[in-house]
């Protein structure tokens, strides 16, 4: 019955002629059928978050040039590309000859692509993983274009800094585009709204307003050409039970297929995937390649005990799909954030103790408040 009545109201808001100005005709978003029983999956991931940014550095060690390649936080489906190009620059300047088989340690979203991007350098690639997808913390990813997001600490983004870290973003965001168009939907464009109770001319608390999170900078900016600015709409061009809208357009990530399709390329291409878990940086020597990419993520912190590192939790849950909601949403200030993703409505929120924490338990209260605010928007 509510239902019902969602979607009626939706098709009310097409007559309205200012609907949707942007397009010649106009169509208005289907209703998200949020309710708690259609929740079908919850996953936990940790984000490898360093305060002073990715580690991508080089070094001699045990008779082996060690690339070091972890970190990204909450960026590292964004920036993956950009980042294998800077770490394989490190393993060409460590000697290694094209024909060669270098190691690459972890089948995460860095893994995956360092190995790729290895491959299409020549190189023959083993990957060594304690686990593969969807095991992996990057199965738990919402999914969204995010290279800013929890990627560094405000006091060490200096402008060599940031210079680097825009040059590494619009590297990866080409390579996100040659994906586009293909059967299984790794990578989409999407439009999405923002919805608010507030004015979006009001500021939101910063993150380390919340407590124990560090000051994030702004670097959005820097690549803002990238994209559509999208822009406030009024209210008779939305359907949401909110007095504030904005529509913006962005990037999305189907993480299963993108993940099985970099998987399936690598295999294609001649990679070999070998279970193997690394309980001390001596295991290293072991290996027979000469050049090791350590891609472990979250697993460096605890290997290479990186004191600079600090696990981020984060849990995504999935909605029944529904092919027909193509857009995303966002309620501002309340700690939500739902994709459309062809593996499910992908809702994200954050807990309030999940900076710090590794906890890997599912917590299904925390998802099924999000479900609710979300029901609480149409
Ligand atoms: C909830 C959540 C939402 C996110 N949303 C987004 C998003 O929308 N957009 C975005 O760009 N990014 C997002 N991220 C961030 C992104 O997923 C991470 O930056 C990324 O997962 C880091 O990938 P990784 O390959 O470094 O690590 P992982 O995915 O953790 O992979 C590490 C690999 O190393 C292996 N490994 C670890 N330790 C060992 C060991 N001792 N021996 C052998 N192998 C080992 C693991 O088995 C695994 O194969 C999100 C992350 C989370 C958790």
């Amino acid at each position: 019955m509510q239902r019902r009545h969602l979607l009626a109201a939706g098709s009310a808001t097409l007559a309205l002629p200012a609907f949707g100005l942007d397009f010649a005709a106009p169509r208005a978003p289907a209703a998200m059928r949020a309710s708690v029983d259609r929740i079908i999956d919850i996953t936990v991931g940790i984000r490898p978050f360093r305060a002073q940014g990715p580690r991508i550095e080089a070094e001699k060690r045990l008779g082996k040039t060690l690339v070091h390649h972890y970190g990204h936080g909450g960026s590292g489906w964004s920036l993956s590309w950009g980042s294998a190009q800077r770490a394989l620059a490190l393993v060409q300047a460590g000697g290694a000859r094209p024909g060669e088989r270098i190691a690459v340690i972890g089948c995460g979203a860095i893994g995956l692509t360092t190995a790729r991007t290895a491959q299409q350098a020549g190189y023959k690639v083993r990957l060594y993983a304690k686990d593969r997808p969807p095991r992996v913390h990057s199965s738990a990813a919402t999914g969204l274009w995010t290279p800013d997001s929890r990627i560094v600490a405000s006091e060490h983004a200096s402008e060599a800094w940031t210079a680097e870290w825009e040059a590494m973003a619009r590297a990866s965001f080409k390579v996100h585009q040659g994906y586009l168009g293909l059967p299984s939907g790794p990578v989409e464009w999407h439009d999405g709204y923002v919805v608010a109770d507030e004015g979006f001319d009001q500021p939101l608390p910063s993150y380390a307003a919340h407590g124990s999170e560090p000051d994030y900078p702004e670097l959005s900016s820097r690549i803002a050409d990238l994209r559509p600015q999208g822009r406030e709409l009024a209210a008779d061009e939305h359907p949401f039970r909110k007095p504030h809208a904005r529509r913006f357009t962005q990037l999305v990530f189907n993480i299963p297929a993108y993940q099985r399709l970099l998987l399936e390329d690598f295999a294609r291409d001649g990679g070999e995937l070998v279970q193997r878990e690394f309980r001390q940086p001596r295991d290293f020597a072991r290996l027979p390649e000469r050049v090791v990419v350590n891609c472990m993520g979250d697993g460096a912190r605890k290997l290479l005990n990186d004191v600079g590192m600090t696990p981020v939790r984060g849990q995504t849950a999935r909605l029944i799909p529904q092919p027909e909601v193509d857009y995303a949403l966002i309620y501002r200030g309340h700690n939500l954030v739902v994709l459309p993703r062809r593996d499910g409505l992908l809702v994200a929120a954050m807990g309030e103790h999940d900076f710090g924490s590794d906890e890997l338990q599912p917590d299904r209260a925390q998802t099924e408040a999000a479900v609710q605010r979300l029901a609480g928007l149409f």
